[in-house]
C-alpha cells in the first residue's frame, strides 16, 4: 500500500505540471474571497430547505455542475447570469477523455490528448463574461480543443466559428459538438493565426492558446465595437490576459490578469 502511494504522488505531480491551460496563476485584486457558509437558520419552514428543480438529484453529473458553478465561479467574482446559466447546462464531462470523467467538475484544467488541454471552469467563464456577448453574435474561438468553450458559446445563443490547428482534435470537436445538438458552431482545422477571414467580421474573438504577440489579422477581423480575448507571453510562463475592444478603429487594452494557457503553434506565430 505504501509503495503504491510513493508511486501515485510524484505521478500526480508530473501530470499537474503537464496541465497548463487556461490556468488562472495569480489572485486579482478584485477576486471576491469565497464567503463563509451562512448561518443556520432554523425559523426557516423545512420546505425552503428543499433542493432546486434543476438539481436533479439522480444525476452525479449535474449536482457536481451545479457545486462547480457556485464555489468556483459565482464564489469567485462571474456574475453574469446567462454566463452561469450557460455553465450550468452545458456537460462539461462529455468534453473531457473517459479516464478523467471523474475529474470534470474540478477546479483545473485536463489533458484533452495531443498535448493540449480543456481549460479550468473558471478560466472559461471570465474570459466568456468579458467578451459581453448576446444571442446571435457571431463568435471566433481560436483553439476549439475538445469544443467546450465553443459549447458555452453556443449555449449563449452565438454563432460560433472556431479553429483547431491539430486535425485530429478538429474532427474530434465537430463529432462532439455534432452529437451533443451543438449546430449552430463551425470548426475549421487551420492555423487559427489568420482567423477565419471568410466569416468575418466577428462582434467577439476568444483566443484560448497563448501567443507572444496579437496576432494583426484578429485585430483587423473584430467588428467596430467588438471584443477580443487573448493571453499573451512566453510559452510555459505566466501570461497576460488582455481584454482588446475596437474603438474608431483602434484597439483598446485592459489587463485582466495573469494565466497559464498552451502555446499557440502554426507558422503564423
Ligand atoms: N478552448 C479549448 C481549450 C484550448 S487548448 C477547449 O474548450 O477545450 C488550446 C488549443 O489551441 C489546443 O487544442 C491547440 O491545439 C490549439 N492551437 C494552438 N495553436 C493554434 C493555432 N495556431 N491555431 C488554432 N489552434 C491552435
Amino acid at each position: 500500500m505504501r509503495q503504491r502511494l510513493l508511486i501515485l504522488v510524484p505521478l500526480g505531480l508530473t501530470l499537474l505540471g503537464l496541465i497548463v491551460t487556461g490556468l488562472l496563476v495569480a489572485c486579482r485584486p478584485t477576486l471576491a474571497p469565497t464567503p463563509a457558509a451562512p448561518p443556520a437558520a432554523p425559523t426557516l419552514p423545512p420546505q425552503s430547505v428543499v433542493p432546486e428543480p434543476t438539481a436533479g438529484p439522480a444525476d452525479p453529473f449535474t449536482v457536481a455542475r451545479e457545486a462547480m458553478v457556485r464555489e468556483q465561479i459565482a464564489a469567485r467574482d462571474v456574475r453574469d447570469e446567462a454566463v452561469l446559466a450557460a455553465m450550468r447546462r452545458t456537460p462539461r464531462h462529455r468534453f473531457v477523455p473517459p479516464e478523467y470523467l471523474a475529474a470534470a467538475y474540478e477546479d483545473h484544467p485536463l489533458p484533452i490528448g495531443y498535448g493540449q488541454t480543456i481549460s479550468q471552469p473558471y478560466i472559461v467563464a471570465l474570459m466568456t463574461e468579458a467578451i459581453r456577448v448576446k444571442p446571435s453574435d457571431r463568435v471566433l474561438e481560436i483553439g476549439a480543443g475538445s469544443g467546450y468553450q465553443a459549447a458555452i458559446l453556443a449555449e449563449l445563443g452565438c454563432q460560433v466559428f472556431t479553429v483547431e490547428i491539430i486535425p485530429e482534435l478538429a474532427r474530434q470537436a465537430e463529432a462532439r459538438l455534432r452529437d451533443l445538438g451543438y449546430g449552430q458552431v463551425a470548426v475549421l482545422a487551420a492555423d487559427g493565426y489568420y482567423g477565419w477571414p471568410e466569416h468575418a467580421p466577428f462582434d467577439a474573438i476568444i483566443v484560448t492558446a497563448a501567443p507572444d504577440h496579437l496576432p494583426q489579422p484578429l485585430g483587423s477581423q473584430l467588428k467596430e465595437g467588438g471584443r477580443l480575448i487573448i493571453p499573451i507571453g512566453p510559452q510555459g510562463a505566466v501570461q497576460t490576459l488582455w481584454l482588446f475592444e475596437k474603438h474608431g478603429g483602434q484597439l483598446e487594452a485592459a489587463n485582466l490578469g495573469g494565466v497559464l494557457f498552451v502555446p499557440l503553434t502554426g507558422k503564423g506565430h
